[in-house]
């Protein structure tokens, strides 16, 4: 089951204009900026422009951008801290929507005797809900241990590791929709799976509960830093990447092992490699272009089928302009 067949939150074919410019700057002043180069917002430090780059700080800014949206019929893309994210070199058109500063409060909203209910803004990091929790003796999140990235990404990619995903303590999801404004959902009406889901469809994640129960603050900080470390040991993590660029296939050998086997490991293109560590991490060594990734993205799916017949599925999303391509 895919996400979503495009990645636009809102689609739209208006382009931007001397008129929706200046609605934009009327509405946003210094948070708003135009034809900014992404890459500085992503972690793979690659990127082309982005017509139109919005930080909202509230759900009024999100409502006054929606209708400037609907008037211009602009197309709308949202990132969190670009963890997972390949931004095309061309760019994107129309609205970036990046949460990184906003949306960031954590509130403690219920406690019985098993623990708590948490309530987290979209633009809150993992690592500082995890830090949270655990210092509070909250157990729950530490299957989040060194992964990267907004809650709002994390609630989108379903992001998880072998000790479980956010899907397993959700209970609540707040959801702006571009066109019909705030939802609220309950989790068992949600849809989540292996890095993809049902719920978020077009809309931006604004907020979410978490369930999480009392714990000892010293043993979960004990797991939390052996998780960490168990991770530092097999993956490179001293070059950009956006972690694993492939899923593993549901059955049989994972993806890093098929890449490995099909002797891609530390395969070039331009400034980017195909980890010599762990050879489901595509790095940035220098200089590389989103062209360069998209080689070695295309190198692995062509050399894995033609060995295994498996169809690798990328985990990391690939957004922008493929006009250039
Ligand atoms: C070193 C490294 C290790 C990693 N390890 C793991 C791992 O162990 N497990 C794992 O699952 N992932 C891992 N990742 C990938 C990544 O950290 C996660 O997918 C993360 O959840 C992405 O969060 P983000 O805020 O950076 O989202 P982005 O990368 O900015 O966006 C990802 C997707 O989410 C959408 N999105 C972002 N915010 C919102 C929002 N508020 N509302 C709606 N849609 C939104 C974007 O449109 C995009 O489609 C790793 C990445 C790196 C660099």
């Amino acid at each position: 089951m895919s996400t979503k067949s495009s990645f636009e939150a809102r689609s739209g074919h208006g382009k931007l204009t001397p008129q929706s410019r200046a609605a934009l700057e009327t509405a946003f002043q210094e948070h708003v900026r135009f034809n900014e180069p992404l890459a500085p917002y992503v972690a793979y430090g690659i990127g082309g422009p982005a017509d139109v780059l919005v930080f909202p700080r509230n759900g009024e800014d999100l409502q006054m951008l929606a209708q400037i949206c609907r008037e211009y019929d602009l197309p709308v893309t949202i990132i969190g801290t670009g963890t997972n994210l390949l931004v095309l070199d061309a760019g994107i058109r129309g609205v970036v929507i990046a949460l990184k500063h906003s949306f960031n409060q954590i509130e403690e909203i219920s406690k019985d005797a098993e623990g708590m209910t948490v309530r987290c803004g979209a633009g809150v990091s993992k690592p500082e809900l995890l830090e949270w929790a655990i210092s509070r003796g909250y157990a729950g999140l530490e299957f989040s241990s060194g992964v990267p990235g907004t809650l709002g990404g994390g609630i989108f990619m379903n992001a998880g590791t072998k000790y479980g995903c956010y899907a397993d303590i959700l209970t609540r999801l707040e959801l702006f929709d571009f066109e019909k404004g705030l939802r609220q959902l309950e989790r068992k009406d949600l849809y989540f799976g292996y890095r993809e889901q049902t719920a978020v469809g077009d809309s931006l994640v604004t907020s979410m509960d978490f369930r999480l129960k009392n714990g000892d603050a010293v043993a979960l900080r004990t797991e939390v830093q052996r998780i960490i470390q168990e991770r530092a040991e097999k993956q490179p993590l001293d070059f950009p990447s956006c972690g694993s660029t492939f899923k593993n296939p549901p059955t049989g050998m994972s993806a890093g092992r098929l890449i490995e086997h099909a002797g891609l490991k530390g395969s070039t293109s331009g400034g980017a490699e195909i980890s010599l560590k762990h050879a489901n991490f595509f790095l940035n060594k220098g200089g590389a272009r989103a062209s360069d990734i998209l080689a070695l993205i295309d190198l692995v799916k062509k050399t894995v089928f033609e060995k295994f017949q498996v169809q690798l599925e990328c985990e990391v999303i690939i957004l922008g302009d493929r006009g250039s391509l």
